[in-house]
């Protein structure tokens, strides 16, 4: 199996791989050789810290993915100051799309799981026009794991995203990732519908602000009780206290 021999660092009970920036996670994940990494990668968030800091099984489902990647710029500032270097923020939805574009281009084949059945085949009409070499897929309302395993199986898919939200995605990878210890899986919430239109995402000068939070929140209210949770964070850390 590959390695990432990356530094770690440890954010309340997560521990964070510190990639540089996304385009050494996409080399971890396939390799120049075209060899994939045998695992799952998960985004790490403010929010993720806060509820694994609440709740075992969530600190659990976290540590189970081999690749913990830096989402979020809370994370990215903590990581900043312990290592005292420069680290990258790398939004799950961007390294998806950049992934599907290096199997493209290594020719991996590409199983799709999740989302609706119309946005579903959009995502594969759309990634078929960019060479990505899709082997199958289902939308994310199966009723029957078993066979959407053995789907995946016989596919010979080497990379599998999974588009169900959270924490449902993240409890199938698990299921489905010790029957095909050989691939890689990654959960990739609503990126299906941004990718397709279906949703939009902030606009990029609110990313580029890393105020993608602020726009999440604005256009979406409901969100506060979630967002009270970053300023939780952003206290915990100001204190010393993650
Ligand atoms: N979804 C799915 N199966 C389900 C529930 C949700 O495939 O049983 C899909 C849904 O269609 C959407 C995606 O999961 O495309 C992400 O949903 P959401 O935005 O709620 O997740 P988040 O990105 O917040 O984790």
């Amino acid at each position: 199996m590959m390695q990432d021999n990356v530094d770690r660092v440890q954010i309340g009970p997560v521990q964070v791989g510190a990639y540089l920036d996304q385009q050494q996670l996409l080399e971890t994940i396939v390799n120049d050789q075209g060899q994939i990494f045998a695992g799952s990668a998960i985004a790490i968030n403010p929010e993720k810290v806060m509820t694994a800091r609440q709740d075992q099984a969530v600190a659990q489902m976290l540590q189970q993915a081999e690749i913990r990647y830096a989402d979020g710029i809370g994370v990215v500032v903590v990581m900043r100051l312990r290592l005292k270097r420069a680290i990258q923020r790398i939004p799950g939805c961007e390294l998806w799309q950049a992934l599907m574009l290096r199997c493209a281009r290594f020719q991996v084949p590409v199983y799709l799981v999740g989302a609706k059945p119309q946005v579903l085949a959009q995502t594969k009409d759309k990634l078929l026009q960019q060479q990505v070499d899709v082997v199958g897929a289902t939308d994310g309302y199966f009723n029957d794991e078993q066979q959407v395993i053995e789907s995946i199986r016989q596919s010979g898919a080497q990379v599998i995203s999974v588009a169900m939200g959270s924490p449902k995605q993240e409890q199938f990878i698990d299921r489905c990732k010790k029957q095909l210890p050989a691939c890689f899986f990654m959960g990739v919430g609503g990126s299906y519908d941004v990718f397709t239109g279906n949703v939009k995402r902030a606009p990029a000068l609110w990313c580029k602000l890393h105020l993608e939070w602020a726009y999440r929140l604005v256009s979406q209210p409901s969100r506060l009780g979630r967002q009270g949770k970053l300023f939780h964070y952003l206290w915990l850390v100001l204190r010393g206290r993650l």
